[in-house]
This record gives C-alpha cells, sequence and structure tokens, in this order.
C-alpha cells in the first residue's frame, strides 16, 4: 500500500457506501459520519475504487508524494 485515503467529512452525506464495502476499513463515527479505522487494510485499487463509489465525492486518494489522485 502506497496511496493513502483522507475523509472529507463536511462532504459525507452518511451514505454508507463505504462502510458496507469496506467494514475493516471504515466505521461510522458518533455523527454517522464516516471515518477511517487506523490500519486499514486497502490496496491502492480499491481505495480508488471507494473513492468514485463515494456518492458525494468525500474521500479523496493521495499517491506516494502526497499528491492527489484522479479519481
Ligand atoms: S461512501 Fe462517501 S458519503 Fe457514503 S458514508 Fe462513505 S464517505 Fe460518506
Amino acid at each position: 500500500m502506497t496511496f493513502r485515503i483522507e475523509i472529507q467529512s463536511d462532504d459525507c452525506m452518511s451514505s454508507g457506501k463505504c462502510v458496507a464495502d469496506y467494514p475493516n476499513a471504515f466505521m461510522f463515527d458518533e455523527e454517522e459520519l464516516a471515518s477511517l479505522i487506523p490500519n486499514e487494510p486497502l490496496t491502492d485499487q480499491e481505495m480508488v475504487k471507494i473513492a468514485r463509489n463515494c456518492p458525494s465525492r468525500a474521500i479523496l486518494v493521495f499517491d506516494e508524494n502526497n499528491i492527489q489522485i484522479d479519481t
């Protein structure tokens, strides 16, 4: 894993897509917003897929140089 994910909480609409598809990596916080479970077991390809599937585009992916990936 070289990429990393950031969740823009202000943009999360609590759809639950990321939590349902990857329950080992995402959870809802006390405000019902998605948050990352530390040391999430995700591949780079999975991160891009998750970002694409987020209906509110709240999930951002960055490469090893901290450059945002165009998902
Ligand atoms: S898929 Fe996006 S909008 Fe849905 S819970 Fe996850 S971060 Fe929030």
